[in-house]
């Protein structure tokens, strides 16, 4: 489902971010990417959402080639993936419920149909009770399990974290993870970029670690591997 093949890629700079990336990523898997800061994992990251275009190489998402995909078709690509990111990003002026919605709404799906999933969704993260309230008025914690409702909300196959316990303290990070848990047992692909080695060697899942871009581990239920 998430297949790439000797991916290259090179920045304008001519930093070479990702060099010969070959992985194949099954539905349904959850998959830490770990590696030291500049390895190269938030741009592995960017290029599945197509955030960043490949040099060189191959990327298939659900029978999608990423690097032949239209600009005018990315929107409607992006609608296959949840994005969840360190900074939450949400949009400051609307509230929980509306940031959440606006996925929705975007697709003109049914006022009604949209009313009845936000609010499923939201408490599917614990937080039905704060939809009138806006992200400044909720804890780190609590913005990000909006960020992760919003990524969910059209029920993705696929969703892509990138740090999403960056910034967050150990207790709230573990309820955070115990989300991303929850979704992937209901099926979803979790691809999750991470500093953490307490929740990778606790939680265990597939690790694939990224050096100088590249891969040089590829380990079901492996172990984080580095001191910090
Ligand atoms: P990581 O997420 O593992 O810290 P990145 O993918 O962010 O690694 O960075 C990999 C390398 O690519 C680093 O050397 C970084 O400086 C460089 N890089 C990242 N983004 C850009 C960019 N937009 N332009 C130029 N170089 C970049
Ligand atoms: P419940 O029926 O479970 O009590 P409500 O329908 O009362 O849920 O909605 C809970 C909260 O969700 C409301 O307080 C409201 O802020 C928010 N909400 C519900 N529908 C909308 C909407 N269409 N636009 C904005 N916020 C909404």
């Amino acid at each position: 489902m998430i297949e790439m093949e000797d991916v290259y890629k090179k920045y304008p700079n001519g930093v070479v971010a990702v060099s010969g990336l070959s992985v194949r990523i099954n539905q349904g898997e959850f998959v830490y990417i770990v590696g030291p800061s500049g390895a190269g994992k938030s741009t592995f990251i960017k290029m599945m959402y197509r955030e960043e275009k490949p040099s060189k190489g191959t990327i298939m998402i659900n029978g999608v080639n990423l690097g032949k995909l239209k600009e005018s078709k990315i929107p409607h690509f992006r609608r296959q993936l949840g994005v969840v990111f360190q900074d939450f990003k949400l949009l400051p002026k609307l509230t929980v419920y509306e940031n959440v919605a606006f996925a929705l709404e975007v697709i003109e799906e049914q006022p009604k149909y949209i009313k009845k999933r936000v609010m499923e969704t939201l408490e599917l993260v614990n937080l039905k009770h704060k939809a009138r309230m806006l992200p400044t008025e909720l804890s780190g914690g609590e913005q990000q399990r909006v960020s992760i409702a919003r990524s969910i909300v059209n029920s993705p196959k696929v969703v892509i974290a990138d740090e999403p316990t960056g910034n967050l303290d150990p207790e709230t990070s573990w309820e955070i993870m115990k989300i991303f848990e929850e979704i992937n047992t209901r099926g979803t692909t979790i691809l999750m970029a991470t500093h953490n080695k307490e929740i990778v060697n606790t939680i265990r899942h597939r690790v694939i670690a990224i050096e100088n871009g590249q891969i040089i581990r590829d380990e079901q239920r492996g172990d984080y591997g580095y001191e910090s």
